[in-house]
């Protein structure tokens, strides 16, 4: 049986990232042909539409590029990825670097200056503290996971 990775739906080629556009990969994809990809775009199951503000994390809030606080969309599109994962037994995800759902280990600090910092996105950080594994497109085109 393959082994099931949800994948955040722009990395497959969905318009659903945050200027309408998507973050497809074919190098990436090719990686993954013996996988099951389960696609899931957190932002857009959490109610926001495409296109949308940018948004960034800021003392524990998501806030758009507006000053409009949008956690509540973020921190609904990560309960729905963690239930998707539990109800279909993943225990891997595989998620786009840097966005602030998405991103794992490094995330953009809120000042909407392109300034990373350490931390995980909503979405990635939920599953992680579930015992998810989340990996980015960068630890897979990199090790050749
Ligand atoms: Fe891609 Fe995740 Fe942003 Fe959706 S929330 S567009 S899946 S990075």
């Amino acid at each position: 049986m393959k082994e099931k990775i949800l994948i955040s739906a722009c990395l497959l080629g969905v318009n659903c990232k945050y200027n309408g556009q998507n973050n497809y990969k074919e190098d990436l994809l090719n990686k993954l042909k013996d996988k099951e990809l389960i696609p899931f775009c957190p932002e857009i199951v959490g109610g926001l539409q495409t296109p949308r503000e940018p948004s960034e994390i800021i003392n524990d809030k998501v806030m758009n590029k507006k000053g409009i606080d949008v956690t509540e969309n973020y921190q609904r599109g990560a309960k729905e990825a963690l239930a998707l994962c539990q109800r279909l037994n993943i225990k891997k995800a595989l998620l786009k670097a840097k966005s602030p759902s998405c991103g794992s280990g490094k995330i953009y600090d809120g000042t909407f200056t392109s300034t990373l910092i350490s931390g995980d996105g909503i979405t990635a950080k939920l599953l992680k503290e579930n015992g998810i594994i989340v990996l980015n497109e960068n630890d897979i085109i990199k090790k050749g996971d």
